[in-house]
């Protein structure tokens, strides 16, 4: 079984501060909380990202980090479900690595407009209401040295 503990833990920091939190780990990959009028309540939806009655859902991470992925979907895609539940790991472990380096919020999917903000990949409000540091321009010029 894996297991998806902290990334619960995330969303139910940031319950508290966001209606209806969601991440987009890439563009076709976004989780969204289940609100409290849902039939699973505080669980996690993983989805492609498409507008709601168009989108795939591939699963739920469960209140206790238990990941289910739905089975009709994992025996007709399983590559592609090996992608996924590797990225879901991989954002559970790392999640500041995994939302690193874009040009939207991958919070609110705001245009990013600094170099710090797209670098760290997400706004200063977002930044906030997920608990989650900023970067500091020393640490930007670090990264860029690193680059050359
Ligand atoms: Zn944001």
């Amino acid at each position: 079984m894996i297991n998806l503990a902290s990334t619960i833990v995330l969303f139910q920091q940031a319950s508290k501060q966001v209606s209806f939190p969601q991440v987009a780990i890439r563009d076709d990959l976004v989780l969204l909380w289940a609100g409290r009028n849902s039939r699973h309540p505080g669980t996690i939806n993983i989805t492609d990202g498409k507008p709601f009655g168009k989108s795939q859902w591939y699963g739920r991470i469960m209140l206790d980090g238990e990941l289910r992925i739905a089975s009709h979907w994992q025996r007709e895609n399983p590559e592609l479900c090996d992608d996924i539940v590797n990225l879901l790991v991989a954002f559970d472990e790392e999640p500041l690595i995994m939302l690193a380096d874009r040009n939207r919020c991958a919070f609110c999917g705001k245009l990013l407009k600094t170099r710090q903000h797209q670098l760290q990949g997400y706004g200063s409000e977002c930044a906030k209401h997920w608990q989650l540091p900023e970067i500091s321009k020393g640490q930007i010029e670090l990264n860029l040295g690193d680059k050359k």
